[in-house]
Order: C-alpha cells, then structure tokens, then sequence
C-alpha cells in the first residue's frame, strides 16, 4: 500500500495546517476501499444492510401481460374509428383465475385489475365509460390501443439485474426481491468500529461525578450514530490519558476493527503524547481543518503490527461533545458510508433558506452552525439553535438542520439566504 502521509502530501494544495473543510472529505475518501467479506441473510434480515452483488432477476415482473385497471379487456383491432364500439360481453378474468377462452372479433370480457390478459385481447377500457345492457358492451370513442394494459417484465425483465450491488436494501429494495420470490442475498458485512474516550477527566455512568470531572457522553453520540449506519460498534470505554493504557488500547482495537473512533486528545492544549502515540502506531495526518466547530482532527492508520499487518483505520475526534458530532457527519459518516460498500455514495441534501438572525462569521473557514427550519410566508426559514458553543450540546439536540456557512462567506445579517442541511438526511 502506498504510504498515506506520501499520498496526503502529494495532493494537490494540502496543507495539514490549514485544510478546507471539502477537500479533507474528499482525501479521506481517496484512500478508502469498501470492506471485504459478504454474508448471506434472508430478506427480513437485508433491511438496511448494503447488498453486495446485484440481484439479478428470475422471472419477468410482471410475469404476465395484464391489466391495469378494472374494466372491459378487447382488441384493438376492433375499435371504431371515431365512434362507439359496440361489443359482445363473453366471461370474465380474475386476477389469479384467468379467463381460458379466446377473445375473439367483436367481442369482450369483464376484467379486473391484475387479471392476465386474455388470448386476443390488447386493450383494457375502464369500466366507468363502459354502458352495458345484458350482454351488449359500448365503448366510448378515444380509446387508445394498448391502454390500461401492463406488459410482461415491463418492471423488472427476467437474467437483467432488478437491484444494483452497492445499494442500501431500503423497504422498496425488500418489496422488489420479494416480488422475485427471492428468499435470500448477499450483504457486505457490518464495518467494525472500535471506539474510546481519552481524558483524565470523564466519568463513566453509574460513577459519582468527581469535582472537576464530566460524564463521557461522546461515547454515546457515536455509539448512536454508529449504530445508526449500521455498523458493528465495539465500545472500549474510557481510557485514561496514560501512554501505556492508551497503547494497549489502540493495539486491541487495531486487531479487532476496521475503523477506531476517539475523542479528545488532538487539540494543541492537550498532552502531546496521544498524537505521537498514533504516529508510533501508524501512519497519521495531524489536520487543522479550516472550519468551526472541530478544527484539529487525527486521520490515518494504527498498523501496531507492522505495515503488512492489516490494522485499522483511525479518525482521532476533537473532544469537545459538538465538534465530535460535526466532525462525525461531515467526515466520518461518508467514510464509514464507504467502507460499507455503499456505491454510489449518496449526496447530502441541501437547500437554500432565508436566516431570520445575524450571525457572526470570518471568511476562512466553514462553520456548522445548528438551526431550526421553519415555514414563513411561503419560504423556508432557519434560525440558530441560541449559544453555539461546541461544548453545547444541546444546539444539537434542539437542532433539525445544520446552518453550512460556506469558507469563503462573511457575516450573515439577518434575512439573508443561507445553505442549509437538514439533519433527517444525516442523521
Ligand atoms: P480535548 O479535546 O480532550 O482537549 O477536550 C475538549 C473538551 O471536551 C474538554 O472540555 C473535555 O472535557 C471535553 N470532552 C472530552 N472528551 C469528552 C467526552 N468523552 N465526553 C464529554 N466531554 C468530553
Ligand atoms: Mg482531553
């Protein structure tokens, strides 16, 4: 493998001190390849999971030429041109019991929706313009041939492949293999994702909470966002701010994970030898990212055993509870997206929407601000979540957007238009 530090400092206009909140997303996604390893599960099991093989379809959906709608099944050919079509009415077709006959020349049968199209027939008319009298059928001028009709594999054509590998098996994904009759598919597995809190200071629940200490609460942010994508989380606790706890630590998750998540430890106050540690264990870029909340952040990989050992890849988190969720969404989600194989990688909405309050804001760098959509006169309206603090994290809690002030922007007065990410596609 090519050494990440080279392939980083190659890139064009990186620099680790000073990196645009983009481009970091992109270098990370760079060097990232979906994990290997495919599980098979049954179909209930599929929901969520990333399938790993298209699903290639053994039947035409529909299997039968049928009709759309109930009414009355005939034949083009014996439609008046411009006038009534008078027809002779001779059974009728069930969806699930067919009519047997043949359709002959100037005649017609009762069909209901689903019903498989009798031999002969081309053409449904619906049953609200149909006038019957005993076993006389007419049918108004305007029909066109072929209407209301459902053609065989006009869904999903039997040997073509009806879902895509790289897909995340949403319910309609689950609704279509069931319409193949397919009881079973090929899933990558779940990414592995070890997890610490590093800091002198955190308290674990169901501990007194010591003077001058804080409960670990980022454990639980990205256990829940991890959880939320999908993947396998191993929570490692908290670990001290001890060099040898800490190496232990790193040495047990690169042997078990694909990705180690910390939190803490990166930013310039903090006791530097967290940051030599990961370099020891690995390769590992020290990024100031240009944006607010959550500049420093520690990207790489732990390979404790040597280079040709497979270790893990490492996202080294800010400790500050609101950097660590904005970090997460806008680098780490779309990484660990990748990882579990999802192609394409889905885009994260975005919209544009008038801020009703100033903001504070120095080109330079981008800032994810938390915000509250709302509806007025007919636009989309944002207003900042109050104190924006990244210790704050209830302004992600109240939140149900993120405010994008893009790098280059200024301060936003109020009644200005800003981009906004609504969260109930991130989150
Ligand atoms: P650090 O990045 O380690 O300097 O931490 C920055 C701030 O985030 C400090 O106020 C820490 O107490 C706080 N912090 C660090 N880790 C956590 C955590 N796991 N849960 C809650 N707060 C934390
Ligand atoms: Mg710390």
């Amino acid at each position: 493998m090519t050494s990440i530090l080279q392939a980083l400092s190659c890139a064009d206009n990186y620099d680790p001190n000073s990196l645009h909140a983009d481009r970091a997303r992109e270098l990370i996604l760079g060097l990232l390849l979906p994990v290997t390893g495919v599980e098979r599960v049954f179909l209930r099991q599929a929901l969520d999971r990333v399938l790993a093989a298209d699903v290639i379809s053994p039947i035409n959906v529909p299997s039968h030429d049928n009709s759309a709608m109930d009414g009355w099944a005939l034949r083009s050919a014996d439609l008046a041109a411009g006038g009534e079509t008078r027809l002779k009415n001779i059974g009728t077709a069930f969806a699930g019991r067919a009519f047997e006959g043949k359709v002959g020349a100037g005649e017609t049968v009762r069909i209901m929706t689903g019903a498989v199209l009798p031999e002969g027939v081309d053409t449904v008319a619906i049953q609200e313009v149909a006038r019957v009298e005993g076993d006389a059928v007419t049918i108004p001028a305007g029909q066109q041939a072929g209407q209301n009709t459902r053609r065989a594999g006009e869904d999903l054509q039997a040997g073509k492949p009806a879902i895509p590998a790289g897909r995340r098996l949403r319910p309609a994904e689950v609704g279509i293999v069931a319409s193949l009759g397919v009881a079973e598919l090929s899933v990558h597995r779940r990414v592995r994702v070890a997890l610490f809190s590093t800091g002198d200071e955190l308290c674990s629940i169901g501990q007194p909470l010591a003077e001058g200490s804080v409960y670990d609460s980022n454990r639980y942010t990205l256990w829940g966002m991890l959880t939320r994508l999908g993947c396998e989380v191993i929570d490692m606790g908290v670990v001290k701010d001890d060099p040898a706890a800490l190496e232990a630590a790193f040495r047990d998750a690169a042997s078990c994970a694909d990705a180690i998540i910390t939190s803490g430890g990166v930013s310039v106050g903090e006791a530097d030898f967290i940051k030599q540690l990961m370099a020891q264990l690995g390769e590992v870029a020290f990024w100031k990212i240009a944006m607010k909340p959550g500049r420093p952040m520690a990207f790489g990989r732990i390979q404790p055993d040597g280079a040709d050992r497979p270790g893990a890849w490492l996202f080294g988190l800010p400790g500050n509870p609101v950097a660590v969720m904005v970090t997460f969404y806008q680098f780490v989600r779309p990484a660990i997206l990748k990882l579990a194989g999802l192609d394409p990688l889905p885009t994260v909405p975005h919209f544009q929407a008038r801020c009703t309050e100033a903001m504070k804001k120095s080109p330079g760098r981008t800032e994810y601000q938390r915000g509250i959509l709302f509806r007025e006169n007919d636009e989309w309206c944002v207003r900042p979540t109050g104190a924006q603090g990244s210790g704050v994290l209830r302004s992600m809690a109240d939140a149900d957007c993120f405010i994008v002030l893009e790098h280059e922007r200024g301060k936003v007065g109020a009644g200005d238009t800003v981009t906004v990410q609504p969260m109930a596609a991130i989150v």
